[in-house]
């Protein structure tokens, strides 16, 4: 016998992961060039060339056994101490490396602080458009996921729904900003009034409404900054990836941050590393670990991506395309003209112009396109875009 829901979930694959899929077979049929793939936020800028000098003078000036060596499970203490001396400077927050716990990269830091969360008939909230992974992880932890229906069509967050949908039960609510799938940053104006009514309503139920804020865009913004939540509403835990910021998203690095200042900051911080002992989690790779330590200063070059980013919302939104501002990491969500956008995305597939339908971020009549991709891709591509909303 085996588990079912493990069994659907590894033999049904992601609509994105079947699209990108979709695209490598067309791809070698028509040819790359002609294939506009907009499917999968695999970040198309290199890593900053710092990133690589520094694997090799970490191999040269470290002995092999501490290279390569277990490292503590939460962490170097190293490690720990250049993210938060790195986050004092930029937010003055107040971080201890011991409020640092270094993990494999945003998706097991969000599955650890789930579990850690999860208390019997726990609910986690989630705001869409949502990043589609968060039900599995948090269904998998037993607690209940809801989605909070998107604010249309800016896509902050609708507070009044928001608030009543909480509950007794409600252990957290996940925030993703900059948003994928939207490209939504959202304002410190939304996010105080989130924390106000987190507050209120922690106060009414008698425990904290914790946000999970997840966060491997926040380096990606484009003429804005993302607030650093933990600093507008104290009971936030960050779940933080190097994946999108470095372009490291196969090294599997990143960090949690429980601030001290969170209710029951010391629980927390042990259930989430307990957590993560739970799934099997021994440390972060080491290497990741020592290079990141030399490299928190490094911000990504995001001239490349903001390009992109402009000749497409420029462009679409000339022919007629609705969108919400794009103001972060490498996305945009766009309005369906038809407004059924499983269709639109099946018009377009047959143009060889893959995108994403919103349904599995919450968000049916939306599609999203990620425009990690070349400049002469996009150009290609928008009159494909015109002849499709011209009918
Ligand atoms: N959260 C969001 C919103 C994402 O878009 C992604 C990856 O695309 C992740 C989490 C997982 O990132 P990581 O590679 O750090 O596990």
């Amino acid at each position: 016998m085996i588990n079912e829901t493990s069994y659907a979930l590894g033999a049904n694959r992601s609509c994105i992961r079947d699209l990108f899929e979709y695209g490598c077979q067309r791809a070698a049929v028509v040819g790359r060039e002609n294939v506009y793939d907009y499917s999968l936020g695999n970040p198309s800028i290199p890593s900053p060339p710092e990133v690589n000098e520094t694997i090799r003078q970490v191999l040269s000036d470290t002995d092999s056994l501490a290279v390569h060596g277990y490292t503590s499970a939460v962490g170097d203490l190293a490690t720990r101490q250049a993210i938060a001396d790195d986050l004092n400077a930029r937010y003055d927050a107040g971080v201890r490396a011991s409020d640092l716990f270094i993990g494999c990269g945003a998706a097991p830091e969000l599955v650890a602080v789930f579990r850690a969360l999860a208390v019997p008939g726990a609910e986690i909230l989630a705001i869409a458009p949502y990043f589609p992974e968060y039900k599995p992880f948090v269904e998998g932890t037993g607690a209940t996921f809801r989605v909070v229906p998107p604010d249309v069509p800016g896509f902050q967050i609708d507070l009044e729904r928001l608030e009543a949908m909480l509950t007794p039960n409600t252990q957290a609510v996940i925030v993703n900003s900059p948003n994928n799938p939207s490209g939504v940053v959202y304002t410190e104006e939304t996010l105080q009034k989130l924390g106000a009514v987190l507050t209120r309503k922690g106060e009414e139920f008698g425990h904290p409404i914790y946000i999970v804020a997840d966060e491997p865009y926040r380096e990606l913004t484009y003429g804005c900054t993302a607030p650093f939540i933990p600093n507008i509403y104290p009971n936030t835990i960050v779940c933080y990836s190097y994946s999108k910021s470095l372009s490291l998203p196969g090294e599997r690095i990143g960090y949690v941050y429980v601030p001290r200042q969170a209710a029951d900051a010391g629980a927390v911080y042990a259930a989430v590393a307990g957590a993560a002992r739970a799934c099997g989690h021994v440390c972060a790779p080491s290497l990741w670990q020592k290079v990141i330590a030399r490299c928190t200063h490094l911000r990504p070059d995001l001239e490349s991506y903001d390009r992109n980013r402009r000749a497409l919302y420029e462009g679409l939104t000339a022919m007629g395309y609705e969108m919400a501002k794009p103001d972060g990491a490498f996305y945009l969500f766009i309005k369906a003209p038809g407004g059924d956008a499983v269709r639109f995305s099946e018009k377009a597939k047959e143009k060889d112009l893959l995108l994403v339908p919103g349904d599995g971020f919450g968000c049916p009549g939306y599609f999203r396109i990620c425009y990690c991709v070349s400049y002469e891709m996009i150009q290609k591509s928008l009159p494909v875009f015109e002849e499709l909303i011209r009918g």
